[in-house]
């Protein structure tokens, strides 16, 4: 008996160790991981991220119940760039999909592919020709469901809902990785009367929030002033709201099924959205805050409710970070298990840590600037110019104050780790050749001119 108890004892020892070398021991009682990302919605539009304007109920409710992350980053402006870090865990430059016409290389491991290997049944329900499987980011989901998004749009998408209620339904008594992807508050800025009565005010002028419009402003065609500007935040508000209602109805009824119990339940966006702040609309172009602050609310079995992470953290990170908390192996990324901070722990590495953005879109050639944050600091660089900008986000969180003449010495020492970055070689992306109807629809998406 003793020497069995001995070996049993070993064996355990073994199994602590394995576990305890790949960092992941499983939170207890996650049945499923739901990742959610509400395209094109800014941190500071939301009232957990301090906005005064009742945008968000349901979101601040969640984030009360959850972990919030008040510094989250994107690693990119715009869609395809962005998600593509989401789903794979890698910057732009590692996963090469930077442009339209690349695709997912072979070489790049994806978050559903983890789960796949670890048992999880995965599915993703999108509403961007972006996530299409046209880029190869539906690798590895078991179960993928483009619904084509219409820039048009006023009604929510409840048919993005409502597929994602029946597929958790349908295979409820599997572990689950579950990508939800909502369209609503991209542009064209339009939302059901009931919410544009509550956020839109008076207004005289002629900006109607249509991608086309805004399109043409880009272009040098039309006048856009303050007073327009105004206005369109309070259309893409009256969408903010409008998505609010929809995540209320997703969260309701997983809540009535008995499946919000044992889901770790991720909310957050792949960039912001431009209303003047540097001159320009829509998104894409820059790596100003407004672009790259995204919110992150992360909520699940054994995480404290109403915690508010400072620590800045990026979308890279949240795949190892769902891995390592469903107790699956992560491949190798670039991004940082953040299971510390969701437990209050504040480990150096990851205060200490550089963070990037890259692959702008729409700009006369794509992936012109990089910006590099370390804790309060950001720098913004231009490949083509040279140029470089300093901001403290601590006491100028809107970046109106360069500080790169001011204290020329954190520049150099930003533009050394930046460097060292840009040497970074990614396996080459694939082309892809797009068909005169798909150039036609990112077209009219906002997408290229
Ligand atoms: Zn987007």
């Amino acid at each position: 008996l003793k020497a069995r108890l001995g070996l049993g004892i070993l064996a355990a020892a073994a199994l602590l160790s394995v576990v305890g070398l790949r960092g992941c021991r499983p939170e207890p009682g996650i049945a499923r991981v739901v990742l959610v990302s509400i395209d094109t919605l800014r941190a500071d539009h939301l009232g957990c991220y301090g906005y005064t304007r009742p945008t968000s109920p349901a979101l601040d409710d969640l984030a009360a119940k959850g972990v919030l992350f008040e510094q989250a980053s994107s690693p990119s402006p715009w869609t395809l760039p962005a998600h593509a870090s989401l789903l794979t865990g890698v910057y732009p430059s590692r996963h090469g999909l930077k442009a339209h016409d690349r695709h997912l290389p072979s070489s790049v491991r994806t978050l559903a592919g983890a789960f796949m290997r670890g048992g999880f049944r995965t599915a993703a329900v999108v509403n961007s020709n972006n996530l299409g499987p046209r880029f190869g980011l539906d690798r590895r989901f078991q179960d993928y469901l483009y619904v084509e998004e219409r820039p048009d749009q006023r009604e929510p998408s409840t048919r993005i809902t409502d597929q994602a209620l029946d597929w958790i339904r349908q295979h409820r008594r599997r572990r689950l990785f579950l990508f939800v992807h909502y369209y609503d508050v991209h542009s064209d800025y339009r939302s059901r009367p009931e919410f544009e009565a509550e956020f839109v005010t008076p207004y005289r002028g002629s900006a109607d929030g249509t991608t086309a419009q805004l399109m043409a402003f880009r272009e040098g065609k039309l006048r856009l002033g303050p007073a327009d500007a105004a206005h369109l935040v309070n259309l893409y508000d009256a969408g903010v709201r409008q998505m609010d209602a929809e995540l209320a109805r997703f969260l309701t009824a997983l809540q009535d099924d008995g499946l919000l119990e044992g889901t770790l339940l991720v909310v957050t966006s792949d960039h912001g959205e431009e209303f003047l702040e540097r001159g320009g609309v829509l998104h894409g172009r820059t790596q100003f805050q407004e672009m790259l602050h995204v919110p992150l609310v992360v909520v699940g079995p054994a995480l404290a409710g109403g915690r508010r992470v400072a620590t800045p953290v990026s979308l890279i990170d949240v795949p190892r970070t769902l891995l390592s908390l469903s107790g699956v192996e992560a491949p190798r990324m670039d991004g940082e298990d953040l299971t510390p901070l969701l437990h209050g722990r504040t480990p150096r590495h990851l205060v200490e840590r550089d963070i990037f953005g890259e692959a702008d879109h729409n700009n006369q050639e794509h992936d012109i600037t990089r910006s590099l944050r370390r804790g309060a600091s950001k720098l913004h660089f231009d490949r083509l110019t040279q140029a470089t900008a300093l901001y403290d986000l601590a006491s100028d969180p809107k970046e109106l104050t360069d500080l790169s003449l001011r204290d020329a010495g954190a520049v150099a020492e930003l533009r050394k780790r930046l460097d060292r970055f840009l040497e970074l070689r990614p396996e080459p992306a694939p082309p892809v050749r797009l068909s005169p109807e798909e150039i036609e629809k990112l077209r009219s998406l906002g997408y290229i001119r």
